[in-house]
């Protein structure tokens, strides 16, 4: 068997439970162990989420957006809550997936990867185990996995029983969203029912009509030609992924595959791990390293060339493509600093990677009013410096991260509707960090588009 298929665990020192010998960070403190062990023991008994054949398929599509063949659109909350867990919502955030990818597809040329944060994305790293509001000092809210947001004791109280929560909700939007998928999507990617209005608030308004247009045109051919050449289906499959964060959960999912040698996370088809636990000698390295999915990683402005290699040895010691993407998240005024080392560190050292830049996390301010909020310019333009950066280093920028809603929030500032401070107010919903509503993230791939980019 070629190298480059075989699997990377090394048996011999890992294994699904080897990350408790190391540093876990970011784990809430369980009081009650008999009922974590009784909630992670039913969901090893239970049929896992996704399957390894999804997995492995996504790893080939990853290998080709890493030699520059494909396009990785990767989106939705920043953390999904159980509330959320509605028709409505899945079926707009897939549509506005969908929407999204179909420009990206048509103004770069080439298929996109559609990727979800949804379907399991229900754990956050905090930058405080306490919040305190009005002298009450309470757990902080980790993600409907761990404790609820409302901020009372009764909510706030890390419940094992979550876990099995956050697995049930997770099957409901991935059996949705097969449905879905399966059913061709009905009329969802007919560009004449898309929600357009906003393209009269731009400026661009004329080369975002033609673009529709077009895409339009390319549709009603694919259906024409469909009859002559194949069924005229238009690819509508979506992954899933989350950060893995909480590991006694990921590690419940961890199964041997009949027929495939090592283990899969089945908890979702990309995991990855967040900025705050990418530590090489942590607990989460060492989980990710074991499991053959494909894997991702945050990568901030403080992160140095030397240590991005090791973490690179660790998680893809046999250069398996498709195998490892890296998601930096530097922000607007860091990135022209910050990225260039990374990008020329890892093409010296002669690694392949899906670099794919996240525009959100580096760029997120708090108003006077108190709002967590980000500006659709500073969004827009991390992404644009992304794409000329990586062109003078000759390498490619394989993919965008966004936390996108298919609903009309008021989270982020700007658009072409260029909402203010004042309108935060009006539509704030997100659980954690703010997203890009239905018509700023269609603005947003229409600009990667207008910018010609390839
Ligand atoms: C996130 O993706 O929501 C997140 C917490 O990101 P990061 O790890 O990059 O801070
Ligand atoms: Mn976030």
């Amino acid at each position: 068997m070629s190298r480059l298929l075989t699997v990377v665990s090394n048996e011999e020192d890992w294994s699904p439970q080897s990350w408790r010998h190391r540093p876990a960070q970011q784990q809430p403190q369980y009081e009650n162990h008999a009922a974590l062990t009784q909630a992670t023991d039913k969901l090893a008994r239970l049929p896992p989420l996704v399957t390894s054949w999804e997995a492995q398929e996504l790893k080939r599509a990853l290998a080709e957006a890493q030699e520059g063949r494909r396009f990785l659109l990767h989106g939705g909350d920043c953390a999904e809550s159980f509330v959320d867990c509605t028709s409505d919502i899945i079926v707009n955030r897939l549509k506005v997936l969908l929407q999204m990818s179909l420009v990206l597809a048509h103004g770069l040329k080439q298929p996109v990867i559609r990727v979800g944060r949804f379907a399991g994305q229900y754990a956050k790293p905090r930058s405080n185990d306490l919040e305190i509001r009005d002298g009450q000092s309470l757990p902080s809210f980790r993600g409907d996995i761990v404790n609820g947001p409302e901020f009372d004791e009764a909510s706030r109280r890390i419940d094992p029983e979550r876990l099995f929560d956050a697995y049930a909700h997770s099957a409901l939007t991935l059996n949705f969203t097969r449905a879905l998928v399966d059913s061709g999507f009905g009329d969802l990617r007919h560009p004449e029912h898309w929600k357009l209005d906003w393209i009269e608030h731009s400026p661009r308004a004329v080369e975002y009509r033609r673009v529709v247009g077009e895409i339009a045109d390319s549709l009603r051919l694919m259906k024409t030609l469909g009859g002559q050449f194949g069924d005229g289906h238009v690819d509508a499959g979506f992954y899933t992924s989350h950060e893995a964060l909480l590991l006694h959960y990921e590690e419940a999912f961890v199964r041997r595959v009949p027929y495939r040698r090592g283990w899969y996370n089945l908890s979702t088809h990309l995991p990855w791990i967040g900025m705050r636990t990418s530590a090489l000698d942590g607990a989460h390295v060492e989980f990710f390293r074991g499991i053959a999915n494909p894997i991702a990683v945050k990568v901030g402005p403080t992160t140095k060339p030397d240590d991005l290699l090791r973490l690179i040895d660790v998680l893809n010691p046999y250069e398996e493509p498709g195998r490892l993407t890296l998601i930096t998240r530097m922000g607007k005024n860091n990135i022209a600093d910050a990225l260039p080392p990374l990008l020329r560190a890892v093409r010296h050292a002669g690694r392949r990677v899906l670099w794919v830049a996240d525009p959100m996390h580096g760029n997120t301010e708090s108003t006077g009013n108190g709002y967590k909020t980000r500006r659709f310019d500073n969004i827009r333009d991390e992404l644009d410096l992304a794409f000329n950066i990586h062109a003078a280093e000759g390498t490619r920028l394989g993919g965008v991260h966004l936390e996108l809603t298919g609903e009309d929030v008021t989270e982020c500032l700007g658009g072409a509707r260029d909402l203010a401070e004042a309108d935060l107010a009006r539509a704030y919903k997100t659980a954690v960090d703010p997203r890009l509503n239905y018509e700023q993230s269609m603005e947003l791939s229409m600009l990667i588009v207008s910018a010609g980019r390839a």
